[in-house]
């Protein structure tokens, strides 16, 4: 299968690593939207968040789990935005399951 983030999540692609342990990656974003922006993927294969089930979803908890430690390593003190993307009508441009985590600035609401 032809997927950038597993090649990132198994090293064939090079990047900039901001946590990693055996379950999970977190990078910075190739085109940062805010002043902090980085990926945290699993580096399990999962498509997009219609294929998370309870065989999976421990993975999410677990980025979840690390969220609070990646956010306190990058110097995020004023708050982030978690965002996923599901689908083309939300934006999803990568096939692998990713969160953003963006902060350094304010953010509307509703999105756009
Ligand atoms: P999506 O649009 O699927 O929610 O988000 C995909 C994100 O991946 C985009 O923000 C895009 O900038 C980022 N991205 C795409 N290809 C690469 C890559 O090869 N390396 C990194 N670091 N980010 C990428
Ligand atoms: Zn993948």
């Amino acid at each position: 299968m032809d997927c950038i983030f597993c090649a990132i999540a198994n090293g064939e692609i090079p990047t900039n690593k901001v946590y990693e342990d055996d379950k999970i990656l977190a990078f910075y974003d190739l085109e940062p939207q805010a002043p902090v922006h980085i990926l945290i993927i699993p580096k399990e294969h999962i498509k997009w968040a219609y294929d998370v089930n309870e065989e999976n979803s421990q993975v999410i908890a677990h980025i979840f789990a690390k969220i609070p430690e990646i956010a306190k390593k990058l110097g995020i003190e004023d708050g982030f935005r978690i965002v996923n993307n599901c689908g083309a009508l939300a934006g999803q441009s990568v096939q692998h399951l990713h969160f953003h985590l963006m902060a350094g600035r304010a953010f509307t609401w509703p999105a756009g």
